[in-house]
């Protein structure tokens, strides 16, 4: 582990101040802080109102993450306070949070760290605790005491494994004082992590550094491995028709058992492809996760293959075998698994956002590592007891990280694809189907289509949409992003030279046809098997207009092609009912700020019904300005659940027309 300390930027006249950098030095490794796990203190007065100086504990507040944390990020409690706490031959979870939210100096800082009275009781300065990796592939191995007991000697104090909380300050204080001497660098806590402290910030983290690099000697002599990293394989396959099939169903399969759609993102890299291609994968991969909070991310053990079935059943058993663990009633978790490892799919994460299901490839990447290098040269990987992990997975205080989540957006867990999704309306549905939680792939002939900012996990792909094989590519590569499609907004259309009929022109006839419908009913078609096994029924919304129920002179072909559109949304109202799929459009008329309008021809337009811009703009009953995004709003409408008695319906966003009306 290198030192990355820099004196420039550690403020080493005010203590608070170095414990922050140092805390955020230690969070910004993802090899030793990973999604939470991890947290820090200082012990500096607390100057309060009256001028006095109360001797007080300042830890990392719940909630704030290493790497960004702030001196707000850390809450002063009462060390007196404290210490008639530890004397407590017991507390419960319940009362010790609120005993440590009583023990705050301040009200208004972050709920304290579960781990306050460890890093009360211990005597120094400064204290820095970390889920090191490599400290925790000494420890979950054969012998790993033995291990850690042979690298370090007296240098450290070594806890076994107990939950964190009061239970594992009061052993701490049981064991520091026969292990303990004054040169104590460390704590080691089994199947855990790393604790240093010195008499500053600088001194506690030059210790995690010692300490570490002591254990990557040390398993880099017995353990010699090669990380082949996390990058993309230049062989990347692209998902065969048959693998497709699979990954929607056993998206489908999840979301069923999860009770709520789940997305399931494709973790593709040299090291998930290593992994899964062993002949011992169901062995290695289901002995547990390297710590236990990783549970609440991963569940405890991957789905090895695809029988989610058989997944919820061992779920099920688990959770009777373990539930007299807790008093009281317990109410049973979604037993859905996060983290499904195949020989023949790969490596998939599931979750309720982007995030979530990034957040477990993240910790299955560290896991990965650890439990190779163990499998392969330190005897075998060795995890916790299912008891134990049982144990933090319903541990409330584990469970209140998560409910501190915002409540899941209404298409959380969805994909939506949207074409035309560079400019106008297509860009309005992509970004606004993202704002309700969504993961868009946005597809356009125009490359903006990728800087389009449609939320996390926002894909934009280049492509046209008319050559034949361009339906499947997009149906292949949805499938292969978000593990299925939910959502299909068909935007993509040109207008086409304006021409009266008496001057027909075949290629410009054929080309809008070919863009506004033909491919458009291509999509439709390779769509169809995701979208039926959409976990939240699949819907279809198509940009039509108001020409289909008013045409104008000289777009003959333009109007054609929204009239078979909408023809075509009614046909497939009908032949996709069976499926679940709602099918559905929009009929806009007069969206202005959509790549079919120039300046330029605007004003041609304003000036031949001799009008200003702004009048010409308004001309509809309501006199409204429509944008795309009030086009945008009505497609979502379309897609949730108040309308999820219509389909086959068109849906006029035009302000009002006499024509229409
Ligand atoms: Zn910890």
């Amino acid at each position: 582990m290198n030192d990355e300390w820099d004196d420039r930027d550690a403020s080493t006249d005010d203590a608070l101040a170095a414990c922050v950098y140092c805390t955020r030095l230690i969070g910004a490794d993802p090899s030793l802080v990973l999604h939470g796990g991890g947290n820090s203190s200082v012990k500096v007065p607390f100057a309060d109102v009256t001028g006095a100086e109360i001797d007080a504990l300042w830890v990392k507040g719940s909630g704030w993450d290493m790497g960004s944390i702030e001196a707000a990020g850390f809450a002063p409690l009462r060390r007196s306070r404290l210490a008639e706490l530890l004397a407590l031959p017991s507390l419960s979870d319940p009362d010790m949070a609120r005993e440590l939210n009583g023990a705050k100096l301040d009200p208004s800082a972050p709920n304290p760290s579960v781990e306050s009275l460890l890093h009360a009781y211990l005597p120094h300065h400064c204290v820095q605790h970390s889920h090191a990796d490599k400290i925790i592939n000494l420890t979950n191995i054969d012998r790993g005491e033995q291990s850690v007991r042979e690298i370090y000697g007296d240098d450290v104090v070594v806890i076994p494994y107990v939950k964190p909380g009061f239970d594992l300050a009061r052993l701490v204080t049981e064991i520091w004082p026969d292990q303990s001497t004054d040169d104590t660098k460390g704590m080691v806590l089994l199947n855990h992590g790393l604790f240093t402290f010195g008499d500053d910030a600088r001194e506690a983290y030059l210790r995690h550094v010692e300490l570490i690099t002591r254990a990557e000697d040390w398993l880099d002599e017995r353990a010699p491995f090669t990380s082949v990293g996390r990058s993309t394989p230049t062989d990347a396959s692209p998902l065969s028709v048959e693998q497709q099939r699979v990954i929607i169903h056993l998206r489908r399969d999840i979301s069923d058992a999860a009770g709520e759609p789940m997305l399931l993102r494709r973790e593709h890299s040299e090291r998930a492809e290593a992994f899964v291609g062993r002949s011992d994968l169901a062995e290695i991969s289901t002995s547990g996760p390297l710590t236990p909070d990783h549970v609440i991310r991963t569940k405890r053990v991957p789905l090895v293959g695809t029988d989610v079935a058989a997944y919820v059943d061992a779920y099920d058993r688990y959770f009777d075998d373990n539930k007299g663990r807790y008093d009281g009633p317990l109410e049973r978790l979604d037993p859905a698994p996060r983290v499904v490892v195949d020989s023949d799919l790969g490596l998939w994460t599931a979750g309720r956002t982007w995030s979530s299901a990034e957040i477990a490839a993240d910790i299955y990447h560290h896991t990965m590592e650890v439990i190779e290098r163990s499998t392969d040269h330190l005897g075998g990987y060795q995890a916790l007891p299912a008891s134990d992990i049982f144990d933090v997975e319903y541990w409330d205080l584990e469970q209140a990280k998560l409910r501190r989540q915002p409540a899941p957006a209404s298409l959380a867990g969805q994909v939506a694809v949207v074409t035309g999704a560079a400019s106008g309306i297509g860009r309005a549905c992509a970004v606004g189907l993202a704002e309700q939680g969504a993961t868009v792939i946005g597809v356009d002939i125009d490359p903006a289509v990728g800087d389009v900012a449609a939320g996390p996990g926002y894909l934009g792909l280049a492509m046209d949409l008319t050559r034949p094989e361009a339906g499947s590519e997009l149906a292949q590569r949805a499938v292969g992003h978000g593990g299925g499609v939910d959502i299909a907004v068909l935007s993509a259309g040109i207008l086409g030279r304006s021409h009266p009929i008496a001057e027909f022109d075949l290629d410009d006839w054929q080309r809008v046809h070919r863009i506004n419908l033909e491919s458009t009913v291509a999509l439709m078609s390779a769509l169809h098997p995701a979208l039926a096994a959409s976990p939240a029924g699949g819907r279809v919304v198509a940009i039509a207009s108001k020409n289909v129920a008013a045409p104008g002179p000289g777009a003959g072909a333009y109007s054609t092609t929204k009239a078979a559109l909408m023809q075509l949304v009614r046909v497939a109202a009908l032949e996709w009912a069976p499926d679940g799929i709602r099918v559905n459009a929009v009929h806009p008329d007069a969206v202005f700020d959509t790549g079919l309008w120039s300046d330029e021809v605007l004003r041609a337009r304003a000036d031949k019904y001799a009008m200003s811009v702004e009048e010409y703009k308004r001309r509809n009953l309501l006199s409204v300005d429509i944008t795309s995004v009030d086009v945008a709003a009505g497609v979502i409408a379309l897609c949730s659940e108040a309308f999820r008695a219509t389909t086959g319906a068109g849906l006029p966003i035009d302000g009002g027309n006499e024509r229409v009306i």
